[in-house]
């Protein structure tokens, strides 16, 4: 009966079988004594009002899927909100599991399951071992999670071409703008790296593209504005299948690679001389250049395109 005790959010151990709403009451009123009056709570109560009048097995049936998802749902949020809050920082250790158990007053299967989901998204990472530095850990360095999530969900969420583009624009001009201020020596090479790559005129179309996403991502991170990279990266990784198929689609690749070659190399003149205006112009421009020009003429116009 463990998803009963989820959905009564009954401290692990004490797990029984309801047998009617004053069951509910009681636990409670017991957990209003001891301090630990949620908003779970008072959803659960809610419940109870509306189950009023239902059998017992219409609320198996109606109900029984639910109660694991609601809770771990909750321990998710409670966890967020402490992050949020600045009490649990990167590097710091969660309360072992045990404790989660107590403290929120659920099963240990939901506080597991938020776990999980947590180190699924990057956000907590599990350290084995007995010593100071075990147990679950806020991650260091979440950036790879953050940008997998949204590439996933850019991917997923199909939106209109034109949404991701104008995106795209917005995000890559502001990054090349501070790529331009900021940009260090070892930052220009890695610019440098796939430019020089892509000058290569026996280069296949699909390592030309991988190159293309590495210069683009290369420039999010020379601006230093780690959020404004993961999402320029999230975005431009989005597009990485959609813009190969239109490369593989053209009859005069040559042409275009040429183009897209001169507009690396401005973009690039302009970062290494610390223009900003001209960096954010240049790759505005070249993002929305090649959309309008060419992917626009080559795809049926509900695939994201990118340069
Ligand atoms: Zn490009």
């Amino acid at each position: 009966m463990g998803s009963w005790s989820d959905h009564y959010l009954v401290p692990h151990g004490r797990q029984r079988a309801p047998s009617c709403p004053e069951f509910r009451t009681a636990e409670l009123q017991l957990g209003r004594t001891k301090g630990r009056v949620t908003q779970a709570m008072i959803n659960t109560q809610g419940v109870t009002q509306r189950e009023k009048g239902l059998s017992m097995a219409d609320m198996t049936a109606a109900w029984e899927p639910v109660p694991r998802s609601r809770t771990f749902e909750l321990v998710l949020a409670r966890i967020e909100e402490q992050i949020i809050a600045g009490r649990l920082r990167v590097g710091d250790r969660l309360p072992p599991e045990r404790e989660l158990v107590d403290m929120l007053g659920v099963s240990r299967a939901a506080v597991r399951e938020a776990l999980r989901v947590l180190e699924a998204q990057g956000v907590l990472r599990s350290r084995v071992g007995t010593g100071p530095s075990s147990g679950t850990v806020i991650a260091a360095m979440p950036d790879a999670g953050l940008t997998q999530l949204l590439r996933l969900h850019i991917a997923l969420a199909n939106f209109p071409m034109d949404d991701v583009v104008e995106a795209r624009a917005t995000l890559e001009r502001a990054s090349a703008r501070l790529a331009a201020e900021l940009v260090t020596e070892d930052g220009l090479e890695r610019i440098r790296d796939p430019l020089l790559r892509m000058d290569d005129a026996s280069l296949p179309r699909e390592q030309f593209n991988d190159c293309d996403t590495d210069f683009h991502v290369a420039i999010a991170e020379a601006g230093r504005n780690r959020l404004m990279a993961d999402m320029t990266i999230a975005v431009r990784n989005a597009v990485r299948h959609t813009l190969l198929t239109a490369f593989n689609k053209l009859d005069d690749w040559e042409k275009v690679a040429s183009r897209l070659r001169a507009e690396h190399h401005a973009i690039y003149e302009a970062i290494a001389a610390g223009d900003t205006q001209a960096a954010g112009d240049l790759v505005e421009a070249h993002v929305r250049g090649f959309h309008q020009d060419i992917v626009k003429k080559i795809t049926d116009g509900t695939n994201p395109p990118a340069p």
